[in-house]
């Protein structure tokens, strides 16, 4: 999908022209992903001379950086626009993102939109501000044909006992009910030494876990020159950097090869936590939704996984609701990830997304149908964690230290995702230290520090 204005007169200004003491504010929805390139920008416009503050504070110029996963989150996006001009009538107004991305043309008709960009166009934000505009402006190239990844900043994790890499950006598999694609283009990954000097910057900046993210990063490699693979990449991390722990995004079940859960096995780094996006229990939801497996194979993927990584966490993502789901197909669904060794679910109740073959299907499911299915996975998935939890009573963990928590307890995770709260205070924050947990407190285990 490509747009582009021409109607409107561009002038260049000269880079002294930009107003090096101006205020900026970003509002940002949706995933990691966008969250970062946010970071990005902002660092961008702080090298520039701006200076940020919060969006109630009414900057000179506003950053709505869109997200495009629902109708509702276009309304939303639409909104935050709306709200900018609210705050401060005077601002010039940026829009960006998935958004922008796949419908330009709405962002570009709501009062006060300066300019519009498109995903790829936010690297050159900083051009883009020396243009001297005479009407909103609409720079969105075809998304389809991008080939950069953009890393994550450093500075992101201020503050954070955790880093996010992010190795790999779009997605080529179309699903019926997802706009990604659309928004993100084709997938494409981070160069393996740029990914590497990367981490080399976070362990020196002090961290000891990264997690490795994209939008499919199962993907990672297959248009690289020569080809690479998640699995090479994990390899490579683990022998030519020093980072402690290293944990994986979410992977699609057919990309888990053997391959990767040998290496997952037999790391000293790689967590043994999986997030697999599963989605439905039922093979005809399943073929509706464009996934390119059944219950067979996913069943199969989840023994050999418990096979390999017996204590690890295995996570999925679910969809309740999508449409024409009957109660038989909800009730497929529901026996099968209650008979599988999972230990949490992620429950989305399906949202309609404009634009994608599943938003005009027949059948669709009234929304209070789809959330009330939601909340019944989501009572499995405490029973289902907190049987995982109680498992590991009186056992040593480590944990790297996140936060302070309520009572008086500090939070962290273990290698396998849990959640452990003990006894400490802010100077052991991204240390490492060993916890023994002694009961199921509802959400977490408490826990006793070992010395
Ligand atoms: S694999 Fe994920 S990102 Fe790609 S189309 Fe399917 S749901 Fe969307």
């Amino acid at each position: 999908m490509s747009f582009k204005d021409e109607h409107n007169a561009r002038v260049p200004r000269p880079a002294s022209c930009i107003p090096v003491t101006q205020t900026v504010s970003f509002a940002t929805l949706g995933c990691k992903t966008n969250q970062f390139e946010s970071a990005a920008m902002q660092e961008a416009l702080q090298g520039a001379g701006y200076k940020i503050v919060r969006f109630e504070d009414g900057a000179d110029l506003v950053i709505v950086n869109t997200c495009t996963v629902t109708g509702a989150t276009d309304a939303q996006s639409r909104n935050l626009v709306r709200r900018a001009r609210r705050v401060n009538a005077g601002c010039r107004v940026i829009v960006t993102g998935c958004y922008a991305q796949v419908d330009p043309g709405a962002l570009r008709d709501l009062p006060g939109v300066n300019l519009v960009i498109g995903n790829e166009e936010k690297q050159r934000l900083l051009d883009f501000l020396q243009i001297d505009q005479q009407s909103t402006l609409v720079e969105v190239s075809d998304i389809r044909h991008a080939e950069s990844v953009c890393l994550t900043p450093l500075t992101s994790f201020a503050g954070r006992s955790r880093a996010f890499v992010q190795i790999q950006n779009g997605c080529d598999a179309f699903c019926s009910y997802c706009i990604i694609p659309y928004a993100r283009g084709a997938s494409r990954s981070a160069q393996e030494n740029e990914i590497l000097a990367q981490i080399k910057g976070l362990v020196e900046s002090g961290f000891r876990e990264v997690v490795l993210t994209g939008i499919h990063i199962g993907g990672y490699g297959a248009d690289l020159q020569p080809r690479s693979t998640l699995n090479e990449l994990v390899k490579r991390i683990e022998s030519g950097s020093a980072i402690h722990r290293l944990r994986l995004g979410s992977i699609e079940p057919t990309e888990i090869t053997d391959e990767l859960l040998e290496t997952i096995a037999t790391s000293l780094i790689v967590c043994p936590h999986l997030h697999i996006p599963l989605q439905a229990g039922s093979d005809a939801v399943l073929q509706r939704m464009g996934r390119t497996y059944n219950r067979d194979f996913f069943l199969r993927l989840i023994e050999k996984v418990r096979g390999a990584l017996p204590d690890a966490a295995i996570c999925l993502d679910v969809i309740t609701g999508f449409p024409g789901e009957t109660e038989r197909e909800f009730a497929d669904t529901y026996e099968f990830i209650a008979s599988l060794p999972v230990t949490d679910l992620h429950v989305f109740p399906y949202s309609k997304r404009p634009g994608t073959p599943a938003a005009v299907m027949s059948n669709q499911v009234p929304g209070h149908v789809s959330k009330a299915r939601a909340e019944k996975l989501r009572s499995l998935a405490k029973v289902k964690y907190k049987r995982f939890a109680e498992g590991f009573i009186n056992q040593e963990l480590e944990v790297i230290v996140e936060t302070g928590a309520r009572k008086g307890l500090m939070k962290g995770l273990s290698r396998n995702y849990l959640d452990l709260r003990f006894p400490g205070n802010q100077s052991l924050v991204g240390q490492c230290v060993k916890v023994k947990p002694v009961v199921w407190d509802e959400h977490f285990l408490r826990s006793e520090r070992v010395w």
